[in-house]
This record gives structure tokens, sequence and C-alpha cells, in this order.
């Protein structure tokens, strides 16, 4: 599917509420449907019935004309329909948007995720029950990401709703990342949506650490913050030890681990960005135990079990090896070889966090991939903890394409 320009991805209607028209299944293509999987893929649909342009909310209908659900429309892309609500008496409009935020808010105040100084994901798309919206909050800035057509065309009155329930000084638009916004035909630049922009990095806390994220320049949207709780139960094996955190970004592994009382920390990242976060980092925090690398991954890890270098705990947080099912073998090709390296450098008893962020990867799949790498090193690998991300990136049980991060905590005797 060809990318659609900018001006093409503007809806040319705007937020009736009600559906403009009836997107009709194919035969015996509606169960995932009743299931609340909100993706209408264009090889579902037998028919249209009405004109429905892009943004317009639509009903869904089994092949005998029964309602499924209601959901919003592109014509642009192969996810022909988002659904949003499965009540026919629920309309798509502003008050449905605001429940929906509510609730989103809600939660994560459960968490105690909204101290004013921290950062938190707000509205994590699908987990959210709003397909195609990811918000972060970065102290007093919101970062928003949009991936779905019909969430763009209803951008100003959603942040319009968000500033109403979460005190921010900007609400920022941030390029979404690739894949599921370029399936939409999405191309829309960075701005900010409400306020302003920050002059400089913004400082949150995090674990008892603070971090300076970069809002404007950073990757994603700036911050992992799906592995916060992750870093904590890592950093409860780093006591005393050497640890090295491969793939460290702004180094939230290696900085808690450091505060955690190793007794030296090397984090590398391949990318000279990341690595002078990850120094501004460990001098904000003061910790000087920690000492940050610009390397590519897989040659130092290679250069270090081959020189007399070995620590009580490895990290590795790779970036997203696999973007689709065509590309797992590769993937686990790759997550096969740093592990095997990392296993090498690991002392016995040492403890290795090994994480995915390939969705496509299963988590049965990758725990495979770790019993390939102890039959390989001779080695047991004892699983401790198979992680997920932290509980403010929810994934609904009926859309678990919204799973992707694994995060094993192992020893290695
Ligand atoms: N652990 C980090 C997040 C890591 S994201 C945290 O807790 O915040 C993945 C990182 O891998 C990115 O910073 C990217 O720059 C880095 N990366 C990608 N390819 C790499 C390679 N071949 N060698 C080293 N780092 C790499």
């Amino acid at each position: 599917m060809d990318p659609l320009p900018a001006d093409d991805a503007q809806p040319t209607t705007l937020v009736g509420g009600l559906p403009a028209a009836t997107v009709v299944l194919k035969p015996k293509r509606a169960r995932p449907f009743f299931g609340r999987h909100p993706w209408v893929l264009d090889s579902a649909i037998g028919r249209v019935d009405g004109e429905p342009a892009a943004g317009d909310v639509v009903d869904l209908a089994t092949h005998e004309g029964r309602f499924v659900g209601r959901g919003l429309f592109n014509p642009h892309s192969r996810l022909r329909v988002r659904l949003y609500a499965f009540d026919p008496a629920v309309p798509l409009d502003d008050a449905l948007w605001r429940s929906r935020l509510e609730s989103a808010v809600a939660l994560r105040h459960r968490l105690s995720l909204d101290k004013p100084a921290g950062a938190a994901r707000l509205v994590n798309s699908e987990g959210d029950d709003l397909s195609g919206l990811v918000v972060d909050r970065y102290g007093e800035w919101l970062c928003v990401q949009v991936t779905a057509l019909a969430m763009a065309a209803r951008l100003e009155s959603l942040c319009e709703i968000l500033a109403s329930l979460v005190p921010t000084r900007g609400i920022l638009l941030r390029g979404a990342e690739r894949g599921l916004a370029g399936l939409e035909g999405l191309h829309l630049p960075d701005r900010v949506v409400r306020g302003r922009a920050p002059d400089g990095p913004v400082f949150v806390e995090e674990g008892g650490l603070r971090y300076g994220i970069d809002l404007t320049e950073g990757q994603k949207t700036g911050f992992y913050l799906d592995q916060r709780d992750n870093r904590t139960a890592a950093a409860r094996h780093a006591g005393g030890r050497r640890v090295l955190d491969m793939f460290c970004y702004s180094g939230g592994f290696g900085l808690s681990a450091a505060a955690a009382g190793a007794q030296a920390v090397l984090a590398v990242d391949s990318s000279a960005r990341a690595t002078a976060l990850a120094t501004a980092n460990a001098q904000l925090n003061g910790l000087s135990t920690m000492t940050v690398e610009t390397a590519d991954a897989f040659e130092h890890l290679a250069t270090l079990a081959g020189s007399a270098a070995r620590y009580g705990m490895v990290v590795l947080d790779p970036p997203k090896f696999a973007r689709s099912r065509a590309t797992v073998a590769d993937a686990l090709r790759a997550y096969h070889r740093i592990n095997r390296l990392a296993v090498d450098l690991l002392e016995p008893g040492g403890t290795l966090v090994t994480c995915s962020c390939s969705g496509a990867v299963g988590r049965e799949e990758f725990l495979t991939m770790l019993s390939g790498v102890a039959q390989q090193a001779r080695r047991t690998i004892q699983l401790l903890e198979v992680r997920g991300a932290a509980a403010d990136h929810p994934v609904s049980a009926s859309c678990l394409d919204g799973e992707y991060l694994t995060c094993v905590i192992a020893r290695v005797p």
C-alpha cells in the first residue's frame, strides 16, 4: 500500500458520533469483532452501504445485517475500520472520548503514577479502548502519538479533554512509530497542539532517580516508560556486582543498578545521542560508578567475551529485532547471538536480564530461544521472573497484538 501525502490524510468531515454508513462483513468473518477485537481489515469486508468519508463513524454489521460494533472509517488504510464501541446505543462523540480518557487517567491515579514530578503512559491505545492514541506524561508535559487517522481528525478535542483532566504546560504531537502509522497512510509532522514546548530537557523522577528527557529530539516519546518496574526488579540483583547494561539508551537499567549498590556499571549504546543522555543522567544522579561507552552491542559483547572481563549481571534491552512475522526467524537468531554472548560473560550465579520488545516474537518463542542458549553454552538458565510492560501499559484481552514486551530475569549458575 502506498503511503498517502499528508494532505490526503486529512478527514473531509468531522465528528458526528452517529454512523454515516454501514460496513458489512463477509460471511463468517464476524467472530473476532464479537470478541471485541478493534481492527477490521479490508480483507474481512464484503461491502460498504453508504459513502463514508475518512474519519467518519460507521457501524459494522454481519453479512446478515446484525450489528457488531461501531467504529471509525479510513478508506486509505488496510485497517479499514477501528472499533470503539460494541453497543448500538453508544455514539462515538466527545462524551465517549471523555469517558475513555477519564477511565485511563483514573487507572494511573490508582497506580499512584500521577505524581507531578513523575512520568507515566496516560493512554495506551487499544489497552485503554482508544485504538490509535498513545499519550505519555513527563511531569507537566504530554506527548501524544497518533497512529489512526480517526484519532488525528479528533486531535484538538482529545487534547482539550486531556488538558481538562491533567495539569499540563504543553501538549506535543510526536511523530508516531513507523508500522501502524504507515499502515494508515499518516504523516503527521511534530507540532505543539496546546500550550508551548519545553525550553530544554524536562526532568522527571522514576524509582528514586532523576532523568533529563529531551521531548523534542528523543527516540520514541523520549523515555522508555514500559521498563519502569523491570528496572527496579533487575536492580534487586545488582548489589555489589559488576553490571553490563547493553542497549542502555538514557541509562535506566544501569542507573538503577548503580543506585542499588552495584560495584561498577558499564552502559553501552551505539547511538552517541543515547550515550550522551546516559552520561548526563549518571552525572545528574551523582552515580560515578557508571561509565558509558558508544559501541555496537554485537561487536562489543564479542570483544568482552574474548577478554577476561566477567560480570555479575548483564542487561540486554535491544531495539525491536522483528517488525513482522516474516522476520521472526532472523530476529530469534539475533536474540540467540547476544544472549549467548551475555551468558558467556556471566560469572557463575550471575543474573541475566534479557528483553524483547518485538511483538511479533511470542513469549514462548523467546523462552525457547533461551533454552537453545542454555544448551549451547552448557549452562543452566534459571528463570526467576518473566515480566511484561508496567501496568500503565495495559493490554486489552481482546487485542493481544498490544502485548510486545518480555523481560526475563534469570540466574545462570
Ligand atoms: N534500555 C533502555 C532502552 C533501550 S532501547 C532503557 O531502559 O531506557 C534500544 C537501544 O538500543 C536504543 O537506544 C538504540 O540506540 C540501541 N541500539 C540499537 N542498535 C544497537 C546496536 N547494534 N548496538 C548497541 N545499541 C544499539
